[in-house]
């Protein structure tokens, strides 16, 4: 529903108001108050200390720069954070970038990362905290169209408008502020499902460094993170889904445990609950309309086997906030430079993130791997270079087409060397594979955590 006319109306008036206060919302609030603009910050949970409890926590090393400016990056260290490069096994060996290869991505739980981040969006001057709303309405300009603010309704159904030059939608996948808005949203299905828990016990071989399992079509991981914990997630093909759904603590167990060079999940015990997600689609939006901006999975929710969104969010809000923060805080006589703010935003949003999502979506089908995707993890096994740079693109530091682009007869070359030296160009999987091994064994039932798992 939209609101005509009260935009003109008594109510408080701010340069931008924020909805949703995670990762990229807060992010966004604090830049934005720090570059002087008047910023309400409205977020539906009323607990500041509320955290996102469907991730896996790891924060790429492309996100990890803004949170340094953020000032948090050595606050989150200090509360455990753990710096990680990933090692990813392939059915041709693993890929190891050698430790001093490019920089490291951020291990924090998130119930830990949030709250820091919230408290220092709640402290920052400028920004009102408004937590126990959430938005249900636009205000538009009755003659244009034009977003001008967001209708708040508090825990007892008493609405307020607040009035904006600019609303940021910052509320997650399937953003209501982007639905309200009407802007052209893409939704692709996704073959996969997540079950995950945090474990503690012996740390994984490759510890501190996450592992990844590309098992082709499945996949597994192991995130070493704060407190010694470790996360393990199984992302399998969608029919898979009666094992996990019967007993997801004893699957997950058996599924990991069946790994090549397996970790010791056998040897370790489940803290915290059991975390499912049973849908995954990717979803896209057009990030900017007038009078509003989308930042984080808001603007694009893309598959999560890959670890990118909490980065995302934090880059994306940082390069919202850079292209607005100015004629944000100079007020309404710089609206003209507002609009051409958005339009960057837009374009850096979309040249920054587009050909990495040119990559991720058509796997998120849960199809197997495609001659090329063979092809580099062959070569990325075999050669240090080939290691590196497909850990800086993984890592989103480095765009496809400038990371691997140029690496293409490489490529070739190392795997046609390998096949000259008389070995198979791509050899078979070795050691057995949870395709075949992954029935549940061992381990305690535990029930999946039925309000998180969206059926
Ligand atoms: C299974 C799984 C594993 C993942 N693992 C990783 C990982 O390892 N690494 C990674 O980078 N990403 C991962 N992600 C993705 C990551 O969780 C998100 O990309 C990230 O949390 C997005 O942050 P955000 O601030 O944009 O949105 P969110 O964290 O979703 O926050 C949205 C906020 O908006 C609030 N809100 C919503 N609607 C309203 C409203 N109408 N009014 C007021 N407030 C509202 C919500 O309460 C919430 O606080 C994973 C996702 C899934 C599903």
């Amino acid at each position: 529903m939209a609101v005509d006319g009260q935009w003109r109306s008594a109510a408080p008036e701010y340069d931008a108001v924020v909805v949703g206060a995670s990762l990229a919302g807060c992010t966004a609030a604090i830049l934005l108050g720090r570059a002087g603009a008047r910023v309400a910050l409205v977020e539906r949970q009323p607990d500041p200390a509320a955290f996102k409890r469907i991730c896996t926590h790891l924060i790429q090393a492309s996100g990890v720069p803004t949170l340094e400016r953020l000032g948090l990056l050595e606050p989150a260290l200090a509360l455990g954070g753990v710096r990680s490069h990933l090692h990813v096994w392939t059915a041709w060996g693993w890929i190891a970038p050698p430790d001093d290869a490019g920089p490291r991505a951020l291990n924090l739980r998130r119930e830990r990362l949030d709250p820091l981040l919230r408290a220092t969006a709640l402290d920052t001057p400028g920004v009102e905290p408004l937590l126990g709303r959430t938005a249900d309405a636009l205000l538009r300009d009755e003659r244009d169209g034009r977003i001008r603010g967001v209708v708040v309704r508090d825990r007892g159904g008493g609405a307020v408008p607040l009035r904006a030059r600019l609303v940021i939608g910052a509320d997650g996948c399937g953003s209501q502020i982007a639905e309200l808005a009407g802007v052209e949203t893409r939704v692709t299905a996704h073959g996969r499902f997540a079950y995950g828990a945090y474990f503690e016990g012996p740390a994984p071989e490759r510890a501190p460094n996450a592992s990844a399992w590309f098992l082709d079509p499945q996949w597994a991981a192991a995130f070493p993170t704060d407190d010694g914990l470790t996360f393990y997630a199984a992302m399998p093909t969608k029919e898979r889904l009666p094992e996990f759904r019967r007993d997801p603590e004893r699957a997950l167990t058996a599924f990991v445990s069946n790994l090549p060079d397996a970790p010791p999940i056998r040897d370790s015990r489940r803290v915290g609950t059991m975390l499912g997600k049973l849908e995954m689609p990717n979803v896209r939006s057009e990030p900017i309309a007038p009078g509003l901006a989308l930042v984080g999975d808001a603007a694009m929710a893309i598959d999560p086997l890959w670890g990118i969104g909490c980065g995302w969010a934090l880059q994306s809000a940082e390069w919202l906030c850079d292209e607005v923060a100015a004629p944000l805080a100079a007020g309404p006589a710089e609206d003209g430079a507002l609009a051409r703010g958005l339009r960057a935003y837009r374009r850096r949003w979309r040249g920054r993130l587009m050909p990495h999502v040119r990559m991720i979506e058509p796997y998120a089908s849960g199809r197997r791997n495609n001659r090329l995707e063979r092809a580099l993890y062959a070569a990325g096994a075999r050669d240090a270079r080939i290691a590196a740079a497909f850990e800086s693109v993984g890592a989103r530091t480095t765009s496809p087409l400038r990371g691997l682009g140029p690496l293409l007869p490489r490529i070739a070359a190392v795997n046609l060397r390998h096949a000259r030296s008389g070995r198979e160009r791509f050899a078979p999987y070795r050691s057995r594979g949870p395709d075949a091994a992954a029935a549940p064994g061992a381990g305690a039932g535990g029930g999946a955590e039925r309000e998180a798992v969206h059926a």
